[in-house]
C-alpha cells in the first residue's frame, strides 16, 4: 500500500486562511497518517522505499516528487518547516540541524567569493565569529556597524555588499533596528536584508511585514522553549529557499525528525508562553529600574528606552530577554549571579525556566576587548531571560542577588 500524506490531511491549508499566528501555531503544518493520530507522528527514517525501479529513478530524477533520504526531506522536518513558514508568513522554510547552521547554509548558498556582507555590531557572538573567521577565509568580507545608526549603514555599503544582516531587538542590550529603513536600503543596493527573529519569533515580529528578505531562527531558543535540543530555521521564497535546500542537501546540516518532532509540538504553546515571557520581563524590568544597586535596565519595553515607539511599531511584545548593569564591575556581576538560588547560571535564554548570564565572559567572551567596548558589553552587565515562574519569587531570588551587592 502506497501511504499518501495528503489524502489524511484533514485541515487543507485553505481552512486556514486568515487564521490568527495563534492558530498556526496550533494547526498549521499537521499531516495524519492512516492511523488517524490526533498528534503528529514522527518519522525516525534515514531513507524511504520505492515501489519499484522506475520510481525510485524517477525520484532521483527530480520527475516525480517524494522523499528519498532523511538529509534532503523527511515529514517530521517538512511538518515543523510548514508550520513555522506559516507563523512567519513566508512562503517556505529549511530546518537546519542548529542556528548556526541555519546562518552558515543562508551566507553559503546566497553569498560567493568577493561579496560584501554589512551586519549590526550586537549579533549572537557566534555569529561574529563565523563572518569574521570563517566566512572571510572564503573572500566573503563583512563591515559591522551600529544596529540603530542608518548613516553608519549607508556608508558601509560597497558595490559588493550582497547582505543585509541583523538580530533585533539585539542581545543582551536590546537595541532595536527600523527594519522598513534598513530593507530600503537594502532593496535599493540589490542586498537580501536578512533579519534573526529568535528574539521576538513571529507570535511578536513578523519581519516579512516590513521588507526582510529572509527570516532566521535558532530554533533552539522561544520555538523549542524547554531546552530540550538544538536546531534550526531559514524562512523565505520559494526561490531563495530552493538554494538554501541545495546547500542542506549537499553541505549536511540537515535538522533531525526527533528534533522537529519536539520544536513542531513546542510551536503549539509558543504564543502562550510568548505572553508570559513579556509579562514578566515588563514587570522585572520596571523594577529593577527601581533598585538602588541597579544602574541602568536595558528593554526595549521601557519608556526610558531610546527606541520604545519603534519597537511598539514593530513588535506586539518587548520579549523575555532584559538586561542590566549593577553598581561596581565584574566582581560585582559576579557576586549578583552567584547568590541567586533559583535562577540558573546557563547562556542558554528563550526557556520557560529564567536564566542568567555574564556575557562579558560567556557568550561575548571571544570579542577583542574593542569589539566588545562598541558592542556596549561592559563587566558590570547581566542578562536575563526571564522565563515564565512566578514573578513573585523571580523578584524574591534576583534580591538576594542584589542584597549580595550591599553587603
Ligand atoms: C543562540 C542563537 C543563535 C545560534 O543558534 P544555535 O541554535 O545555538 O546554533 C543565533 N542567533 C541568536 C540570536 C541566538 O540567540
Amino acid at each position: 500500500m502506497t501511504l499518501r500524506r495528503e489524502e489524511h490531511t484533514f485541515i487543507p491549508e485553505s481552512d486556514l486562511e486568515g487564521v490568527s499566528v495563534d492558530t498556526l501555531a496550533v494547526r498549521a503544518g499537521q499531516h495524519r497518517t492512516a492511523q488517524l493520530e490526533h498528534s503528529d507522528a514522527i518519522f525516525p527514517t534515514s531513507s524511504f522505499v520505492y515501489g519499484s525501479a522506475a520510481q525510485a529513478a524517477a525520484r532521483f530524477g527530480g520527475d516525480e516528487p517524494g522523499n528519498i533520504y532523511s538529509r534532503f526531506t523527511n515529514p517530521t522536518v517538512q511538518a515543523f518547516e510548514e508550520r513555522i513558514a506559516a507563523m512567519e508568513g513566508g512562503e517556505r522554510a529549511v530546518a537546519t540541524a542548529s542556528g548556526m547552521a541555519a546562518i552558515l547554509a543562508t551566507c553559503m548558498s546566497l553569498l560567493q567569493s568577493g561579496d560584501h556582507v554589512v551586519c549590526s555590531r550586537g549579533v549572537f557572538g557566534t555569529t561574529n565569529v563565523l563572518f569574521q573567521k570563517y566566512l572571510a577565509r572564503f573572500g566573503v568580507t563583512t563591515t559591522f556597524v551600529s544596529l540603530t545608526d542608518m548613516g553608519q549603514w549607508q556608508q558601509a555599503i560597497t558595490a559588493d555588499t550582497r547582505m543585509l544582516f541583523i538580530e533585533t531587538p539585539s542581545n543582551p542590550l536590546c537595541e532595536v533596528a527600523d527594519m522598513e529603513a534598513l530593507a530600503a536600503l537594502a532593496r535599493a543596493n540589490d542586498a537580501l536584508f536578512v533579519v534573526d527573529n529568535c528574539f521576538c519569533t513571529p507570535v511578536l515580529q513578523r519581519p516579512f511585514e516590513f521588507g526582510a528578505d529572509i527570516v532566521i531562527h535558532s530554533a533552539t531558543k522561544y520555538l523549542d522553549g524547554q531546552g530540550r535540543c538544538v536546531g534550526g530555521v531559514v524562512v523565505g521564497s520559494h526561490s531563495l529557499m530552493e538554494e538554501v535546500y541545495g546547500f542542506l542537501r549537499s553541505g549536511g546540516p540537515t535538522m533531525s525528525p526527533f528534533n522537529a518532532w519536539i520544536f513542531h509540538k513546542g510551536l503549539e504553546t509558543l504564543p502562550i508562553r510568548m505572553r508570559a515571557h513579556c509579562e514578566n520581563a515588563l514587570q522585572l524590568a520596571r523594577w529593577l529600574e527601581q533598585q538602588p544597586a541597579v544602574e541602568k535596565v536595558f528593554y526595549a519595553g521601557l519608556k526610558s528606552h531610546p527606541q520604545f515607539s519603534l519597537a511598539s511599531k514593530q513588535q506586539s511584545g518587548f520579549g523575555g530577554v532584559l538586561s542590566f548593569t549593577v553598581k561596581g564591575g565584574q566582581a560585582e556581576a559576579w557576586a549578583f549571579i552567584d547568590a541567586t538560588r533559583m535562577i540558573s547560571i546557563t547562556a542558554n535564554l528563550g526557556d520557560v525556566k529564567t536564566t542568567v548570564t555574564h556575557p562579558a565572559t560567556t557568550t561575548h567572551g571571544r570579542l577583542s576587548p574593542e569589539d566588545k567596548a562598541l558592542a556596549g558589553i561592559t563587566d558590570n552587565l547581566i542578562r536575563l531571560s526571564v522565563g515564565i515562574e512566578s514573578l513573585e519569587d523571580l523578584k524574591n531570588d534576583i534580591r538576594r542577588g542584589l542584597d549580595a551587592l550591599r553587603s
